[in-house]
C-alpha cells in the first residue's frame, strides 16, 4: 500500500504565524481535505508528521493539541479522508528530542508502529526541516509552496533538495495519482 505523510502548517492548513491554540484557529487551504480523499481513493494511507513546538513553548497543552488533531481528523472525515496517524513532536529547539524535523525520529516511529516502508514512502511539507526529515530515511519528498517556502532556491536545501516542487497539496495529488497508480 502507498504510503504518503503530510506535514500539518502549511500543507493542510493555512501557516499563518500563530499557532493553532484550538479547534476554532483551524483553517484549511483550499482543497486539502479533498486531495486527502483523493489520495485514499488512489490506495493512500495518509499520515501526519507535525512539528508543534507551541506546546513545549506552553502556548497550547498537549491536551489541547490532541483536541485540535482530534477537530482535524473529524473534519477529514466529513471530507471522504481518513488519516491513519497524527505525529507531532511537542519539543522546542534545544530540547535535543529526536523528533523534532529535521530529525526523522517520527517517520522511524510511524514506520515501526504501522510496519511502513519509508523507501517507498512519500512525505511532503513546507520548510526544509521537512524535506530533510523525510530524505533522511529514504523517503521521497515533495517541497510544497503553500506555506512558507513561497518559491523554490536550490541553494536553501543544502544536501537534500526534494524529489519534486508542487504548488500546492491538490497538485501533488494530481501528480502521484497520474505517475503511482
Ligand atoms: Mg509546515
Ligand atoms: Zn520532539
Amino acid at each position: 500500500m502507498k504510503t504518503i505523510f503530510l506535514d500539518r502548517d502549511g500543507v493542510i492548513t493555512v501557516e499563518g504565524g500563530g499557532y493553532v491554540a484550538s479547534p476554532a484557529d483551524i483553517r484549511y487551504l483550499p482543497g486539502a481535505l479533498g486531495s486527502i480523499a483523493r489520495l485514499n481513493r488512489a490506495g493512500w494511507r495518509v499520515l501526519i508528521f507535525t512539528n508543534q513546538s507551541g506546546v513545549g513553548r506552553g502556548f497550547i497543552t498537549a491536551q489541547g493539541l490532541q483536541v485540535v488533531h482530534n477537530r482535524l481528523c473529524q473534519d477529514a472525515q466529513k471530507a471522504g479522508a481518513e488519516i491513519l496517524a497524527v505525529y507531532s513532536c511537542p519539543h522546542k529547539p534545544g530540547d535535543n528530542c529526536s523528533c523534532r524535523k529535521p530529525l526523522p525520529g517520527m517517520l522511524l516511529q510511524a514506520a515501526e508502529e504501522h510496519s511502513l516502508d519509508l523507501r517507498t514512502a512519500w512525505a511532503a511539507g513546507d520548510t526544509p526541516r521537512d524535506i530533510a526529515a523525510a530524505a533522511a530515511v529514504g523517503t521521497r519528498t515533495a517541497l510544497l509552496l503553500s506555506g512558507h517556502t513561497r518559491a523554490y532556491e536550490v541553494a536553501t536545501f543544502g544536501e537534500s533538495p526534494p524529489t519534486i516542487v508542487c504548488a500546492d497539496l491538490p497538485s501533488l495529488v494530481d501528480y502521484l495519482i497520474t505517475t503511482h497508480s
